[in-house]
């Protein structure tokens, strides 16, 4: 079985993707930046592991330094063990620079990537993916993890990948 990883900086609404494509609500969502710190599995439709993934760019204070270091270790792992990475941003904060760390990280790791950008919640905004294309991915979808926007379609492209 295939390996799909959900991947980004924090609070772009990964968690809310992971239970949007499990149709479950395994994965925790919240308005703080960074409270998935482990990696949450589950098996979709009995066709491909999706793994949620929350340690990239913890900001916490200096104290929890090495937590972060672990948190970030376990996402570089899931990154490894995952046949296509689901890159998730936010369309509506728009790209950052740790948007374009990651990026260049997936193009190094070679791995099949689609880029979700996520937030855009309703037809109406879809231009604010725009902005994301120069990140040099082919396949990208406009979606809203959140109200269900396009996110039939992400779904598709993930299934006929994997
Ligand atoms: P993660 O840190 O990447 O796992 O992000 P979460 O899934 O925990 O979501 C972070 C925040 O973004 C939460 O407040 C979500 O309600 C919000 N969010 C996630 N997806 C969407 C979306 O499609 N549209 C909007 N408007 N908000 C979203
Ligand atoms: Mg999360």
């Amino acid at each position: 079985m295939e390996t799909v990883a959900l991947v980004g900086r924090p609070n772009v609404g990964k968690s809310r993707l992971f239970n949007r494509l499990a149709s479950r609500r395994l994965a925790i969502v919240h308005d703080q930046a960074g409270v998935t710190r482990d990696v949450n599995s589950t098996v979709v439709k009995n066709h491909y592991t999706l793994l949620d993934t929350g340690g990239i760019g913890l900001v916490v204070d200096m104290d929890h330094e090495k937590l972060i270091e672990a948190a970030e270790a376990q996402v570089w792992l899931a990154i490894e063990a995952a046949d296509l990475i689901c890159f998730v941003v936010d369309g509506r904060e728009g790209l950052t620079a740790l948007d374009e760390t990651i990026a260049e990280k997936l193009r190094e790791s070679g791995k099949r990537v689609i880029l979700a950008v996520n937030k855009i919640d309703h037809e109406g905004m879809e231009d604010q993916v725009d902005e994301f294309t120069g990140l040099g991915f082919e396949t990208y979808f406009p979606v809203s993890a959140e109200h269900g926007y396009n996110s039939s379609q992400l779904e598709r492209e993930i299934e006929v990948v994997v």
